[in-house]
């Protein structure tokens, strides 16, 4: 069995760049993105959920989202039991 990964990632949302296009919210399958229908923007609601597939990233063609995953989390690291 797989252990759970529980991880502090950064996403960081220039919204100035952001066109409302919604492709990010879409691409999100683990529900961290709510979508803003009234300003159309994105919400990052649950990034303590991400996944760090970098696909809401990749999906942004303006540039707008960037993902930075924290690999060195304390959570993540005692996941696993070599680094306990
Ligand atoms: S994919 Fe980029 S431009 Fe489109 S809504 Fe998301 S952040 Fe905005
Ligand atoms: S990196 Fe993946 S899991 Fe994290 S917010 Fe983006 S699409 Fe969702």
């Amino acid at each position: 069995m797989f252990p759970t990964i529980f991880t502090k990632h950064t996403i960081e949302f220039d919204p100035s760049k952001c066109v409302g296009c919604g492709l990010c919210y879409k691409a999100c399958f683990v529900d961290v993105i709510r979508w803003d229908a009234e300003n159309r923007k994105p919400i990052f609601k649950y990034v303590e959920d991400c996944e760090h597939c970098f696909y809401c990233q990749s999906q942004c063609k303006k540039e707008a989202i960037r993902v930075v995953p924290n690999y060195a989390s304390e959570r993540l690291l005692q996941s696993f039991p070599q680094y306990k």
